[in-house]
């Protein structure tokens, strides 16, 4: 085992990834690829969580496909961090049914972010799968199977790592010291706003900028972004604070001069919002140039991205059988059942025989 503390966090994969993924987790997870084990997980099951009808299934592989090129664009590099599929790591589903034990039905159930995806997904209350209430619990199943110390994560999902400290502290305290206590790390943004001005950059409301979207789609997505709706003329004074331009303009324009003499005069009302927009366009087409440059190259490099997930999940399930042999050690079931899976191995090898 390296010496490297291991970092694990991950997305579903629901369509291409927006700015707010890049402020509140990407940034964290390129900044410390070196210092850190790193996994990344391709969070499929957890897709099935509010999506289990078969034309979603459908649509995981190309979704899969689109977030791996998303990683790979963004300078993920999979010679130092593991990126692999979820479904595919059969000992988190046996740790999920574990840890299920852990955690009480109201600590989950009362969990806001639960009822915030159910209504995304136009569910009333009665219709939440038991699944969903569950997607907490699979997550500490996913962070603590490489035995993570670390999960760079957006502030939404703060909470879900809270269970997963509790989740580890009362296995260690059961069974004997098996997982560290893994702390969040929330990203410079912790909740990007939306390009409409709502509290978040969200695919399902349809107020993103995509790390993969066009120069022109940006220029266009700028135009219609949300400012200060108190300013009807360029002359009138400005508000810059929770300003969606101004946000962005802090969060992906480098030209820290251009931002402050910016916000000066919109505040005193001698700038209009077409010269803040442009700018805004130009530091956002600047920022994503080369990330949009090396999508396009990994999108040429035909096997690329399957021999990358591949050889990731392959590495998972190695870590993720280690740390479930430890964990039913430390919980006592051994004997018995390892005995019967042995036998079970033979007794298909001589069927096949
Ligand atoms: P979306 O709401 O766009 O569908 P999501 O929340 O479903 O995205 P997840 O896969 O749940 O995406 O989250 C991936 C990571 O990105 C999480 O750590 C989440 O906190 C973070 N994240 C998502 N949207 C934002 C945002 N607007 N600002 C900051 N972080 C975000
Ligand atoms: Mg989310």
């Amino acid at each position: 085992m390296s010496e490297k503390k291991r970092i694990l966090t991950g997305d579903r994969p629901t369509g291409r990834l927006h700015l707010g993924h890049y402020v509140g987790s990407l940034q964290n997870r390129l900044r410390l690829q070196d210092e850190y084990e790193c996994y990344f997980l391709i969070a499929d099951l957890h897709t099935l969580t509010t999506r289990p009808e078969k034309v979603h299934i459908e649509a995981l592989r190309e979704n899969t496909r689109e977030l791996v090129l998303d990683y790979l664009a963004v300078g993920i590099d999979p010679a130092k961090s593991t990126i692999y599929l979820q479904s595919a790591v059969h000992a988190v589903y046996e740790m999920n049914l574990f840890f299920e034990m852990l955690v009480t039905l109201p600590r989950v159930a009362r969990l806001p972010s639960i009822k915030d995806m159910a209504k995304a997904a136009n569910m009333d209350d009665e219709a939440i799968p038991f699944g969903l209430v569950g997607y907490p619990v699979l997550q500490a199943a996913d962070i603590l199977m490489p035995r993570s110390h670390l999960v760079p994560v957006g502030k939404d999902n703060e909470a879900h790592v809270e269970v997963t400290r509790e989740i580890a502290r009362r296995f260690n305290n059961y069974y004997g010291e098996v997982f560290p206590i893994p702390e969040s790390m929330i990203g410079d943004v912790p909740t990007l706003v939306g390009t409409d001005g709502q509290a978040k950059m969200s695919k399902s409301l349809d107020n993103c900028i995509l790390l993969s979207d066009d120069a022109k789609t940006i220029e266009k997505r700028v135009r219609g972004m949300f400012t200060d709706p108190n300013r009807t003329r360029a002359d009138i004074p400005g508000k810059v604070e929770g300003n969606p331009v101004f946000i962005y303009h802090d969060a992906f324009n480098p030209n820290r001069d251009e931002v402050e003499d910016l916000k000066t005069r919109y505040r005193e009302g001698k700038v209009g919002d077409v010269e803040v927009k442009a700018k805004l366009t130009a530091a956002l087409n600047t920022f994503l140039d080369p990330i949009r440059d090396r999508r396009r190259q990994f999108e040429e490099d035909k096997g690329y991205v399957e021999e990358v997930l591949y050889e990731g999940t392959l590495r998972a399930v190695e870590i993720a059988d280690e740390t479930l042999k430890e964990v039913k050690k430390a919980m006592g079931l051994t004997g018995i059942w390892n005995r019967i899976s042995r036998r079970a191995r033979d007794r298909k090898r001589e069927n096949q025989e």
